[in-house]
């Protein structure tokens, strides 16, 4: 048993306009009240971060942003500065998410400027990870699960230490959105994988603390399964998470 706190998280992608969004957050609000034992997070669209966050205020649902750039404002049409997310009742921001990487062209370089950014503004980053179907299929994946972190935490790499508030997530790109989950094995066996690393780059207790989340198609049958494994600390749910009668139940895991 670890002293981690388990997490779900629910990434909502470009869904829900504002009033859908309250809507279902006050649903979650009503139908995961009580729940203590593990912390739950939301990360709707930008423009209904702010509405979000003033119904959740006070509650145990932490507020996700799904993005943000690294640059604290200026001329970055688009774009959104960490202090903007932190006003808006963030208090952690996913970061690296693989639909950001392979549709947005971000790169492990700009997504080590994302960390530090975040870290230095106060907000806790989700820093996803994971490899392609190709890459698993060419025997690849602990090497790009291995260059991704090495690469998107070249920052903290230089001051060899982390903060133990930062979560990993490890989502194999081939079962997001896929309907294919990884058996509870072959993720367990990269999350192991990747405390390792941790304990081998910063030290073995910090790594004991950092929490790693499993993403890719967790549905409300799965996740117990995935979260008995030693290394699986919570899920980044995406497609599950939009209803409430499939992520109430993934909130709910331990008590089914
Ligand atoms: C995700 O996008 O982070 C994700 C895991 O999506 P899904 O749960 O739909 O596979």
């Amino acid at each position: 048993m670890n002293e981690r706190r388990p997490m779900i998280a629910g990434n909502w992608k470009m869904n829900l306009n504002v009033k859908e969004s309250l809507d279902f957050a006050r649903t979650l609000l009503k139908e995961t009240a009580g729940v203590e034992e593990t912390d739950v997070l939301v990360a709707p669209p930008f423009t209904a971060l702010r509405a979000v966050g003033e119904t959740l205020a006070g509650s145990r649902i932490f507020l996700g942003a799904q993005n943000m750039h690294w640059e604290a404002g200026g001329a970055f049409t688009g774009e959104i500065s960490p202090s903007m997310l932190l006003d808006a009742g963030c208090s952690h921001v996913i970061l690296g998410h693989s639909e950001r990487r392979s549709l947005f062209g971000e790169t492990n370089e700009m997504i080590d400027r994302k960390l530090g950014a975040a870290l230095q503004a106060g907000l806790i980053p989700i820093l996803c990870i994971g490899e392609t179907l190709e890459e698993r299929e060419g025997g690849r994946t602990f090497a790009v699960i291995e260059k991704q972190l090495e690469e998107s935490m070249k920052g903290l790499l230089k001051t060899g230490s982390m903060p133990d508030s930062v979560i990993l997530a490890y989502e194999p790109v081939w079962a997001i959105g896929t309907g294919k989950t990884a058996t509870p094995e072959q993720a367990q066996e990269v999350h192991g994988f990747i405390r390792k690393w941790l304990g081998r780059t910063f030290d073995p207790g910090l790594a004991a603390k950092i929490r790693i989340l499993y993403g890719g198609s967790v549905k409300p049958d799965n996740i117990s399964e995935l979260m008995a494994k030693e290394d699986i600390d919570g899920a980044l749910v995406g497609g599950a998470s939009l209803k409430a009668q499939s992520f109430v139940p993934i909130v709910k895991y331990a008590r089914i």
